[in-house]
């Protein structure tokens, strides 16, 4: 089957589905994005992401390319033409095009909006889950407004590449005081040996308001579990019981080894795998509770 991207008002096949070479998305980073989990044909946690692309758009000063309904109309529509069951799905928002100068055209320049979807079974990560990834450490050497998802990802590109060489799967950054910030794609989480589940706070920065993270942190609430938004440092993580990381594709992916030292047992941690199946259930429900 053709695999369909929209661009700007079109759905079309892959090998057509072009963009102007003066897109400010390509010259300067200037876009936003997001990325939503399919699940049984429908989207999980849509309102939360389309509340973050508007929270994103809102501090750079783009404007929405389009009323909320018809944005969701398109993410809709492209799960449906790629008959995506189980995988995740893409919208990015760019300035539009304009001659290139730093200097943000007018306003209204009409906005660039790309989709696309991917399949990607549950039980891939399901299976990777069960042996758990490998994270390395490495400088955080991105900008300020990581708070702004946009597409100016070469520092995570970088650091994933780093990731890769050794055989790890994620690259947890660090700031200038030795404590980790986030992962390249996603948000970094330790369960003490003292059974306190941590992770970085959206304030002062340094992270992306994940909305994995917001979710995990209502059910962690609700479960009564010890938990505290606070930074943690390279040698609490690798003394750490447990390690985990959260995002909209992998949901709860367990940590074994950063650096190639051993987290805890050295295999996933048992809390990990519970808040894992919990986040899966949820999502599962969402996607059941959606009309067809
Ligand atoms: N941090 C960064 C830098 C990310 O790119 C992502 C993935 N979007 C996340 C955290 C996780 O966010 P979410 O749970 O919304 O996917």
């Amino acid at each position: 089957m053709a695999r369909i991207i929209y661009v700007n008002g079109t759905y079309r096949r892959y090998s057509d589905a072009t963009i102007h070479a003066e897109d400010r998305g390509f010259l300067f980073g200037d876009a936003v994005y997001e990325v939503c989990p399919v699940i049984g044909g429908r989207i999980i946690d849509e309102v939360p992401h389309l509340d973050r692309l508007e929270r994103s758009m809102g501090e750079l000063a783009i404007l929405a390319p389009m009323p909320r309904s018809s944005l969701s109309h398109v993410l809709r529509e492209t799960v449906r033409r790629n008959r995506i069951v189980e995988g995740w799905l893409y919208l990015q928002v760019s300035r539009g095009v304009a001659p290139r100068d730093f200097l943000f055209p007018a306003a209204r320049t009409d906005r660039t909006v790309v989709c696309f979807a991917r399949n990607q079974p549950l039980a891939k990560g399901d299976a990777q889950a069960a042996k758990g990834i490998a994270v390395i450490t490495t400088p955080d050497i991105r900008w300020d407004r990581v708070d702004i998802k946009s597409v100016q990802l070469l520092a995570p590109a970088m650091a994933k590449e780093k990731a890769r060489a050794v055989g790890a799967k994620e690259a947890w950054m660090v700031d200038r005081d030795g404590h980790i910030t986030e992962g390249a794609s996603s948000n970094a989480w330790i369960l003490t040996k003292a059974g306190e589940v941590i992770t970085r706070p959206i304030d002062p920065g340094g992270i992306l308001r994940g909305v994995t993270r917001t979710v995990l942190l209502d059910f962690i609430a609700r479960e009564g579990l010890k938990s505290s938004e606070r930074a943690f440092t390279v040698a609490e993580a690798l003394d750490a019981r447990e390690a985990f990381l959260t995002s909209a594709t992998t949901f709860v992916m367990p940590v074994v080894t950063i650096d190639g030292n051993a987290i805890g047992s050295g295999s996933p941690g048992s809390l990990s795998m519970q808040l894992r199946g919990l986040v899966l259930a949820a999502a599962r429900a969402q996607a059941h509770s959606q009309p067809g």
